[in-house]
C-alpha cells in the first residue's frame, strides 16, 4: 500500500524471483600457513551479501560429487594426484595455490555445492542460485591447479548439465582474471558456449581475442579482453556488443556465471574500475535472457575477489539482479567509455564477426 502521490519503490511493484543457495561451511577449513588474499574471511562475506539481499533464500541440500562426475572436467589421473597431494596436509601446488588439511573437503564440497545446483534445476524448480563455497575453480585447467584453484566448479557443473541433458551450457565469466582452467577444459566442445571479460594483460596471461577455441570448438570461446581502468561503461559496452547477442544467438539452457567480484574498484589485485551495482547491472542482463529463453537458468558460483567490502555488496547486488531479471530498475552503467577499451572491443568484435555473424561493428 502506498500513500496518494507517492512512488512505489520497483522493488515492491514487481515481484522478484526466488533464491537457493548452495553454502558449503567447509570453504572455511582450506586455510594457507600465512596470510594469503584467498582466506575464508571471503566466503563469510559473500555469505553476509547473500542473505543481506535475499533472507528469504532456500538453502539446498548438498551432495558430494563421484569420481565420474569430476572426470568430466578433469582428468583421472589429476584427480588421483590432486586427492594423493592433499592428503598430505599442507603445502603448496604451484607458488602461489595452497592446500591445507581441510583442503580434500573444501574442494570436493565446492565442486558438490555446484552439482547439488544443477540437480536442483533440473530436477525441481529451481531457476536462480548461488554456490557459496570456496576454493575457487576458474584456472584449475583438466590437469592443471592453479591461480588458488584445485577443482574447475563452474566447469564440473556445466558438463554435469551437458550429461543430465541440457544440450547447450554458457558460462560467463567476469572474474577480472581469463578464466584459462574453463577454456581449456571446454576448448574443443561446440556445447559449452566460454565467454570471458577479463583484465589484459594480466594472470594468467591468456585470454587474448583470437583464441576462440580449437576444432568442433572454434567459435564457443570469446574472450573479451580489456585494458586496466576499464569502467562499468566499458563492460556494459562489452555486454550489449559481444556477450548478450551471442548468448542470445547460442540459446543455452543455463547460464553460469563464473563470479569473481575482483573487478571491482576496490580490489588489491588488479586495476578495473567497476562499482558495486555495475554487478547487478550485469546479473539482471543474464537473468533477463535467461527468461527470454524460456527456462530462467542461471547458476552464480563465487570465483576470485579480494576486498571483503567489494564481495560483500557486489555479491548482494548480483543477487538483486537475478532476482529482478527484466523488471531491474538499476540504470545502466554511467560513465565515459574509454577510448583504449573502445578499441579493445573493436578489435575483440573483429575477431569474433568471423564466428559470431549477429555481432556487429
Ligand atoms: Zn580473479
Amino acid at each position: 500500500m502506498h500513500n496518494p502521490g507517492e512512488t512505489p519503490l520497483q522493488s515492491d511493484a514487481a515481484p522478484s524471483e526466488p533464491i537457493a543457495i548452495a553454502f558449503d561451511p567447509r570453504g572455511d577449513s582450506h586455510v594457507a600457513p600465512g596470510f594469503h588474499p584467498e582466506r575464508p574471511e571471503r566466503l563469510s562475506a559473500a555469505r553476509r551479501g547473500v542473505q543481506s539481499a535475499a533472507p528469504d533464500a532456500a538453502a539446498l541440500t548438498l551432495r558430494e560429487p563421484t569420481l565420474d562426475e569430476l572426470a568430466r572436467a578433469h582428468s583421472a589421473q589429476y584427480i588421483e594426484r590432486l586427492d594423493q597431494s592433499l592428503r598430505r596436509g599442507q603445502g603448496f601446488l604451484d607458488g602461489d595455490t595452497f592446500f591445507s588439511a581441510g583442503s580434500r573437503a573444501a574442494a570436493w564440497g565446492a565442486a558438490g555445492a555446484a552439482l547439488s545446483v544443477v540437480d536442483a534445476m533440473i530436477d525441481g524448480d529451481v531457476r536462480r542460485a548461488v554456490v557459496l563455497a570456496r576454493p575457487p575453480g576458474h584456472h584449475a585447467t583438466r590437469d592443471r591447479a592453479m591461480g588458488f584453484c584445485l577443482l574447475n566448479n563452474g566447469a564440473i557443473a556445466a558438463a554435469h548439465a551437458r550429461s543430465r541433458g541440457l544440450d547447450r551450457v554458457a558460462i560467463v565469466d567476469w572474474d577480472v582474471h581469463h578464466g584459462n582452467g574453463t577454456q581449456d577444459i571446454f576448448d574443443r566442445d561446440p556445447s559449452v558456449l566460454f565467454t570471458s571479460i577479463h583484465q589484459w594483460p594480466l594472470y594468467p596471461g591468456t585470454g587474448r581475442a583470437d583464441e576462440v577455441g580449437h576444432g568442433e570448438g572454434i567459435g564457443s570461446i570469446v574472450n573479451v579482453p580489456l585494458p586496466a581502468d576499464s569502467n562499468g561503461a566499458a563492460y556494459a559496452a562489452a555486454f550489449e556488443r559481444v556477450v548478450l547477442p551471442t548468448l542470445e544467438a547460442f540459446a543455452p539452457k543455463l547460464v553460469i556465471i563464473s563470479a569473481g567480484f575482483d573487478a571491482h574498484e576496490r580490489d588489491p589485485l588488479s586495476s578495473m574500475r567497476l562499482r558495486s551495482s555495475d554487478y547487478r547491472w550485469m546479473a539482471a542482463q543474464l537473468a533477463a535472457l535467461a527468461d527470454r529463453l524460456g527456462h530462467g537458468r542461471v547458476l552464480l558460483a563465487l570465483e576470485g575477489g579480494y576486498d571483503l567490502r567489494a564481495i560483500e555488496q557486489s555479491i548482494a547486488e548480483s543477487v538483486t539482479g537475478l532476482r529482478e531479471g527484466a523488471r531491474s530498475a538499476v540504470a545502466r552503467p554511467e560513465g565515459e567509455l574509454q577510448r583504449d577499451a573502445s578499441d579493445a572491443l573493436r578489435a575483440a568484435v573483429k575477431v569474433q564477426r568471423e564466428l559470431w555473424p549477429v555481432l556487429r561493428t
